[in-house]
């Protein structure tokens, strides 16, 4: 088991500054005209593709290291160039994580591979379990999966929403209940292969921030997939059916269901998102606050300015601790008894919230328009208090953990 240490290896190091690169060289120029254009910035993708950044082989290399720092560091480097960019770089990997989470070796093979294509025909990935009236409340699903038995497949209908890449996504990994009896236990997750018939993209959405990632309704119409696109597979499934109505007759004892396995699972690389806008802010307003001269003398030299950038800086590292100590736990294979999941992704998204607003006060009138990134990076920030569970949700689940008790 991985020694845990603060300091990164010379592997992680050299990572991280060759990220580092590609955020300050392809990623940040990109990212005005990206967010103006509310599109996916397809030809920064196939620029990630051809150096290697959006691959298969580099998210397992991160996802493998055994310090659990791999994936944090990645997140935090590419965020840091722009959030919206770095989404639709990333936004395949939830579905990814969706399979390696549920699915079998044979199905991890086929599927991931296809979820990236190749760096001439790239493809992008999406993960769809949100619904209109199902977001917090994941058990309120209603997107069906019934099994034909004679032919062997699975029809799926419903409408899902918010889908990162739905709908522009080869491979789409769809949520649907196979047994509304048992609530959000009742879940399963399944493979829609690229072309399936039946599945098409509803509206796509008009955002605040991160507008060069792309998020649509997907629309399920009486879509067919074979059995084997079911994650984890056909006994598996009547396995974990069995016991969650077993535990059910015997009173409600907790079953991870499908949704959740995956959320557990990319909580701390989202907390490392929001760590890499919140430093990319902080260091826009530092730079600013040294050059910018108002009363004769530097705006830095204000305790009021200063003592803001201390407190932006502390909180920044203080959630950077948070999301590494989650994601070495995740690693090593500590369970997280005091949800130190969700703590790691509830402190750094709405630290990163905070730092954005904060910078954009230090650069006045300045950081109000689109002539400084700092404006962008405040609207961008926002998204991460509510995707993959909003903070409030994060203080339940850590609550619930800590206490036992159910609270609502
Ligand atoms: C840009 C973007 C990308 C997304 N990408 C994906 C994706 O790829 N795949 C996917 O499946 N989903 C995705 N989502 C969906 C996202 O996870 C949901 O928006 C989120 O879970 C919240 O659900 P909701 O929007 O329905 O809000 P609601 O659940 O309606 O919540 C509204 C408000 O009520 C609060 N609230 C709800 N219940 C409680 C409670 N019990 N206690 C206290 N407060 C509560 C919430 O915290 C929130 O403040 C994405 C969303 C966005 C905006």
């Amino acid at each position: 088991m991985a020694e845990f240490t603060l300091e990164l290896n010379d592997d992680q190091r050299q990572v991280r500054d060759w990220l580092h690169g590609f955020a300050k060289d392809v990623i940040r120029p990109a990212a005005a005209e990206w967010d103006e254009r509310e599109e996916t910035p397809w030809p920064v993708i196939q620029e990630a593709a051809k150096v290697g950044i959006y691959s298969l082989d580099f998210y397992a290399q991160q996802f493998f290291d055994p310090t659990g720092l791999g994936i944090p560091v990645a997140m935090e480097e590419l965020f840091w160039g722009d959030a919206g960019i770095a989404l639709s770089i990333v936004g395949t990997g939830l579905a990814a994580v969706g399979v390696l989470a549920n699915g079998t070796e044979e199905q991890i093979g086929t599927w991931i591979p296809q979820m990236y294509g190749t760096p001439e025909d790239v493809k992008v990935a999406a993960f769809c379990s949100s619904e209109p009236d199902a977001g917090s409340d994941v058990a309120a699903m209603r997107t069906r999966a019934v099994y034909d038995e004679a032919k062997d497949e699975w029809v799926l209908d419903g409408t899902k929403t918010w889908a990162t890449n739905g709908g522009i996504a080869g491979v789409h990994v769809v949520v649907a209940v196979v047994d509304p009896e048992l609530g959000s236990k009742g879940h399963a997750s399944f493979i829609v292969p690229p072309g399936t018939p039946g599945l098409s993209q509803g509206q796509k959405f008009k955002k605040h921030g991160i507008r060069a990632s792309h998020t649509a309704e997907v629309v399920l119409e009486g879509v067919r997939v074979p059995g084997s696109c079911l994650l984890g597979g056909k006994d598996k499934l009547d396995e974990r059916l069995a016991r969650a109505r077993e535990k059910a007759r015997k009173g409600g004892e907790r079953v991870k269901n499908a949704a959740m396995a995956t959320f557990e699972a990319s909580r701390p690389a989202v907390g490392a998102m929001a760590v890499g806008t919140a430093r990319a802010a902080y260091e826009v307003a530092l730079d600013y606050a040294t050059t910018r001269h108002q009363f004769g003398r530097p705006i830095i030299d204000n305790q009021g300015v200063a003592f803001q950038l201390a407190d932006m800086r502390t909180r920044i590292d203080a959630a950077r601790l948070l999301v590494w100590r989650a994601s070495w736990m995740a690693t090593t294979g500590k369970p997280f008894t005091s949800a130190e999941g969700s703590m790691s992704k509830l402190y750094a998204s709405e630290v990163a919230k905070e730092v954005t607003a904060q910078a954009v006060q230090i650069l006045g009138g300045n950081g109000y328009t689109r002539e400084y990134p700092v404006e962008r990076m405040h609207r961008d920030a926002a998204i991460y208090t509510i995707f993959e569970g909003t903070s409030e949700i994060q203080r339940l689940v850590i609550a619930r953990t800590l206490s036992g008790v159910p609270i609502r």
